[in-house]
């Protein structure tokens, strides 16, 4: 588990919506570490994907796409509940990758070797920086296994679902409960059974499962691991 006594590299992985980035801007933010949300890339490469109309199902094409997207992922410039800004071609599309069709696509275009390859190069070439909480679900096992700290942030389906649906709620959108549920269950099934760098613990992981804890209790447990 903890590594040194002022941890370097946090690493947070876990499910669909298990609360990873309000716990990973929270934790940064204390640490005064940068914040990386490793799944932005992931639904910006599918984002664009649709966009131009790629056969998602076209493997290569996608490949490449993830090689050669200039995405830019920038401070938040706005206060509307953003981690980050997401550029590409010179537009602020942040909002863009929580899109419906991003969500019900991303788990396909992410199983992708190649797209992994390219797109976790990067993640590793930043997060080896150091002073960095980086958020996604390999990140432990693949992406930085050399990680001080790897939290594996898990709750029930039901749980996560409710939360996100809470969330939309509170933003004035529309959302049906049952729907959340079965997508997320959706994603959890593809992102663990895939070939490359499946969704699973690292063996050295500490396993949170915030079912019965709220965020500030999840925050202040994790911050204690964190300065321990
Ligand atoms: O974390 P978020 O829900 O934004 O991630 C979107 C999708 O990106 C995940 O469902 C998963 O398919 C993919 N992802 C991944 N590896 C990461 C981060 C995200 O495969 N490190």
């Amino acid at each position: 588990m903890t590594k040194n006594i002022h941890p370097s590299i946090i690493a947070l992985d876990g499910p669909a919506a298990s609360g990873k980035s309000t716990l990973g801007l929270r934790l940064a933010d204390a640490l005064g570490y940068l914040f990386f949300d490793t799944g932005i890339m992931y639904r910006a490469i599918t984002w664009i994907a649709l966009q131009r109309d790629l056969d998602l199902r076209d493997e290569s094409a996608i490949t490449i796409l993830a090689q050669t997207a200039q995405i830019d992922i920038r401070p938040p410039s706005v206060g509307d509940g953003r981690a980050c800004d997401v550029v590409i071609a010179d537009k602020d599309v942040t909002w863009d990758m929580r899109d419906g069709n991003v969500e019900a696509n991303v788990s396909v275009v992410s199983a992708y070797a190649g797209v992994r390859r390219a797109l976790s190069e990067q993640q590793r070439r930043i997060g080896l920086r150091g002073k960095v909480v980086m958020v996604g679900r390999d990140i432990g096992t693949v992406v930085l296994p050399e990680a001080d700290i790897k939290i594996y942030l898990d709750a029930s389906a039901e749980e996560r679902a409710k939360r996100r649906h809470d969330e939309l709620i509170a933003r004035g959108e529309e959302s049906d409960y049952r729907e959340i549920l079965r997508k997320v269950i959706e994603r959890d099934r593809i992102d663990s059974t895939r070939a490359v760098a499946p969704l699973r613990p690292a063996d050295d992981a500490v396993i949170i499962d915030s079912d019965k804890m709220n965020a500030e209790q999840v925050f202040e447990h994790v911050l204690k691991l964190c300065t321990m």
